[in-house]
């Protein structure tokens, strides 16, 4: 039996990579590493650079529970924070040995014979591994729409996650279209700086106060020497999120009072009518991301700034013509219209046993696995952040750490089965777990009728996490070895295993 090269392959240093590494070394597994197609850590925070970007989940709970930082300068910190946080993880915990940037992995494929992965980047070089762990993140392909009249647009274009900050919009004539999480953090920023901004809505979204404040230095000295008063702190946030969570699940009481503080707060920054009826949305709270600002409603009163509801028809040279025929001159497009997220498309190519496809068949399907992170027919191969683990309402880092602890036990199944054994999730375990999931969903109010990137082209939510966070972490607690087919190769041959 040859040897992998390295017993576990992390595919992405965003949070979740980088948190599994630092879980591996902690548990004493040191054969791993990190592959990172950028220079440098930090996933979706090192992508996206946009004016005002910053977390909408509080700093004290969008950070490793494992890793508390007392210095969070402010309850949402701004992204730079968040990036350096990360590279102080790497720093903290020894990772930057492990980690092998500029590198993009295209293929990754399982060879039964040998009971490993061979994972090729785009450079050609071949690295063979026990395990992949795949760690990309659902949110790094932009979308952008393709609109008429493209090619003929004098101006400049750009997406909120590739920003040009070559581009000086002081001065200029900007437009964004897109209205959701990213673009309410940018139009604040910049209508302070433009001359005019067209702000293109196609759907208005619950907008709840932020309330951000700073943690003075008393606050970061008392987190940094009573490490139990950030807990509670964390706690108190997480409890909280999980509380108000109950009213996406289907508990009306908590859904009409966050719907009733939404309005409250439109309509204690928007006085005029029209405005207030634009930007009133017409579908159930938490049917879409809920955002949360303090800035975005009192901007669109700006007098530089236009909130426009009428369709894009094209764009011209110098501008943007909606349907009712009027054209927008303007200097500069800015995309802030998300990403594709519910059709896992990817350049990463994984084939599975019998030489199965595996995002070309969540393609045609809708992406699902087993809690998330396995698919039948793919063993040895772990997702953080897969298929139906997202969330609405709390921090996410705390489905990446579940799901942490159930790589470990998954791992610590596979050294237990022995040289050779790769662990495949039976189909009918993961058809009844996901049948349990699209059951779940329809009491919720994801399931309420609305648009979103939550919903896969094959009309089935593959995102969202249908439950509390506490019940995921329930369930990811330990991995059931009968939910498993055990396989061993012995002299290229594959044998069934039994574990308990
Ligand atoms: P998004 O929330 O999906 O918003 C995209 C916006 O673009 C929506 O308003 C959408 O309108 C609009 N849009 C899309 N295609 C369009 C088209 N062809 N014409 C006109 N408008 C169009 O994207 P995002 O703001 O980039 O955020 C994506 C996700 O990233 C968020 O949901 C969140 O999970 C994450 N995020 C998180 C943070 C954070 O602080 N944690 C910050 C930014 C982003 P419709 O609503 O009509 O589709």
């Amino acid at each position: 039996m040859t040897k992998p090269d390295v017993d576990v392959a992390i595919i992405g240093a965003g949070f979740g990579g980088l948190g599994a590494a630092i879980k591996l070394l902690q548990t004493g597994r040191n054969s791993f590493v990190v592959f990172e197609r950028a220079e440098e850590v930090g996933g979706t925070w090192r992508e996206n650079t946009y004016p005002g970007c910053a977390c909408d989940v509080a700093s004290h709970l969008y950070s490793f529970s494992f890793a508390p930082n007392p210095r969070w300068s402010r309850k949402f910190s701004p992204q730079s924070e968040i990036l350096t946080y990360l590279k102080n993880c790497v720093e903290q915990y020894g990772l930057q040995k492990y980690i092998r940037y500029n590198t993009d992995i295209i293929r990754t494929e399982f060879l039964e014979d040998r009971a490993l992965w061979q994972l090729t980047d785009r450079a050609g070089n071949v690295l063979t591994a026990r395990v992949v762990v795949g760690a990309t993140g659902p949110l790094n392909r932009p979308s952008v729409p393709k609109l008429k009249g493209a090619d003929l647009f004098r101006g400049t274009m750009f997406h909120s996650a590739n920003w040009d900050h070559t581009v000086d919009l002081a001065g200029k004539r900007v437009a964004v279209i897109g209205t959701g999480a990213s673009a309410i953090q940018i139009v604040p920023e910049i209508a302070k700086i433009v001359r005019q901004l067209s702000v293109f809505q196609r759907t208005a979204p619950y907008v709840a106060p932020r309330l951000n404040q700073n943690y003075s230095p008393f606050w970061q000295g008392v987190y940094q020497r009573f490490p139990a008063v950030q807990k509670t702190h964390r706690s108190v946030l997480y409890w909280l999120n999980e509380f108000f969570g109950l009213s996406f699940l289907g508990n009306d009481t908590i859904h009409k009072l966050g719907t009733a503080k939404t309005r409250k707060h439109l309509e204690a920054a928007i006085s005029d009518p029209e405005l207030r009826r634009k930007i009133t949305p017409d579908y159930k709270m938490g049917c879409k991301r809920v955002l949360v600002s303090d800035d975005y409603y009192p901007a669109l009163t700006r007098p530089n700034v236009e909130l426009v509801t009428d369709r894009i028809a094209e764009l011209s040279a110098t501008g943007i013509i909606t349907s009712d025929g009027t054209e927008r001159p303007v200097d500069v497009v800015i995309f802030s219209t998300g990403f594709v997220a519910a059709d896992i498309i990817s350049d990463l190519h994984i084939t599975g046993l019998n030489g199965r496809n595996l995002f070309g068949e969540w393609f045609k399907t809708g992406p699902e696995a087993y809690m998330g992170m396995t698919a039948s027919g793919f063993p040895n191969l772990v997702f953080l952040v897969g298929p139906n683990t997202g969330l609405g309402h709390n921090s996410i880092i705390h489905m990446i750490e579940s799901q942490v602890t159930y790589l470990l036990d998954y791992l610590r199944l596979l050294d237990k089965a022995g040289e050779g054994a790769y662990l495949d999730v039976k189909p009918d375990v993961q058809r009844a777990y996901n049948d349990g999931i699209q059951e779940q969903l329809k009491g919720t109010v994801w399931a309420s009728g609305c648009a979103s990137w939550y919903i896969s082209e094959t009309g089935r939510n593959t995102t969202i996490w249908p439950a509390l966070t506490v019940t995921y972490r329930k369930l990811t607690r330990r991995v059931k070895p009968e939910a498993y087919a055990v396989k061993k190769v012995v002299d290229r041959e594959t044998v069934n295993e039994a574990i308990g």
